[in-house]
């Protein structure tokens, strides 16, 4: 179980304090697939920074099975966060950008980082694309390849970040239920930023909605549409996207 405690993150700017996530409550059960949603600026991303340790947290508390997470480096926590940019490196091949993580953090052998990359490569169906680079690759194997670098460390939570908000509608909906396959077949907790409604309501098994920092609701997509908590999560909800 992932459990963010009260967790409250300020930013100091030239006009003052932003809150840019107020104290935001919420446990996330093993396995299950969270979508975090809400207008630009609302905090999502920061949230999901502050669960992979990118940023540090000002209050609160972030717990996974119990253990204080928020005081560990990113590669101790056991998440796998992958952006929207994808955030491959250039001049690596797939191999290299895959194995690149797990040879920093990890004392793992050779062999077996090989053997978790190469299997990786093949579930996300670029097995024949592992010694190009991301320059040679499209939009949505490039995605694949940041994926694929998450799965291979095996993380108990999947951290993401609008994962497709830069591909096709066509791509979108086949990568869409591809994610999901893949989330169900390994299980693993899974927190899901994004833009799309639609991607809200088919994938998550809860939405939950930031306005301004603050959570609003947490629920099932059913109930944040039957029973808005307030005027705001009927609205954003109800909105065409
Ligand atoms: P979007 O949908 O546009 O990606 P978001 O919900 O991901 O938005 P965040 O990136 O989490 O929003 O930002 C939340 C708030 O915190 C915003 O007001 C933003 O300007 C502010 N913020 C984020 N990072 C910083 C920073 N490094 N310094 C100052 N303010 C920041
Ligand atoms: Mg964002």
């Amino acid at each position: 179980q992932l459990t963010l405690d009260e967790v409250t993150k300020t930013f100091q700017d030239d006009d003052g304090e932003i809150i840019a996530v107020d104290e935001v409550s919420v446990d996330i059960e093993d396995g299950e697939f969270l979508c975090v949603v809400g207008p630009s600026g609302c905090g999502k991303s920061t949230t999901l920074r502050m669960i992979a340790g990118l940023e540090d947290i000002t209050r609160g508390e972030i717990r996974l099975d119990g253990q204080i997470i928020n005081d560990q480096p990113p590669a101790r926590r056991n998440v796998a966060m992958v952006f929207q940019s994808y955030a491959l490196y250039p001049h690596m091949t797939v191999r290299e950008n895959m194995a690149f993580g797990l040879e920093e953090s990890t004392d793992m052998p050779d062999d077996e980082i090989n053997e978790r990359v190469e299997k990786a490569c093949k579930d996300m169906g670029i097995f024949e694309l592992i010694d190009r680079k991301p320059g040679e690759l499209s939009g949505g194997q490039q995605q694949r390849v940041a994926l694929g670098r998450a799965i291979v460390r095996d993380p108990e939570v999947f951290l993401m970040d609008e994962p497709l908000a830069n591909l096709d509608a066509k791509l979108k909906a086949e990568m869409r239920t591809e994610l999901q396959e893949l989330q169900q077949d390994l299980d693993v907790t899974t927190v899901y930023v994004t833009h799309d409604q639609t991607e809200a309501m088919t994938m998550s098994d809860r939405i939950a909605i930031l306005n301004d920092g603050v959570l609003q609701q947490c629920a099932t997509p059913l109930e944040c549409y039957h029973e808005p908590n307030n005027l705001f999560v009927a609205g954003f909800i109800g909105e065409p996207s």
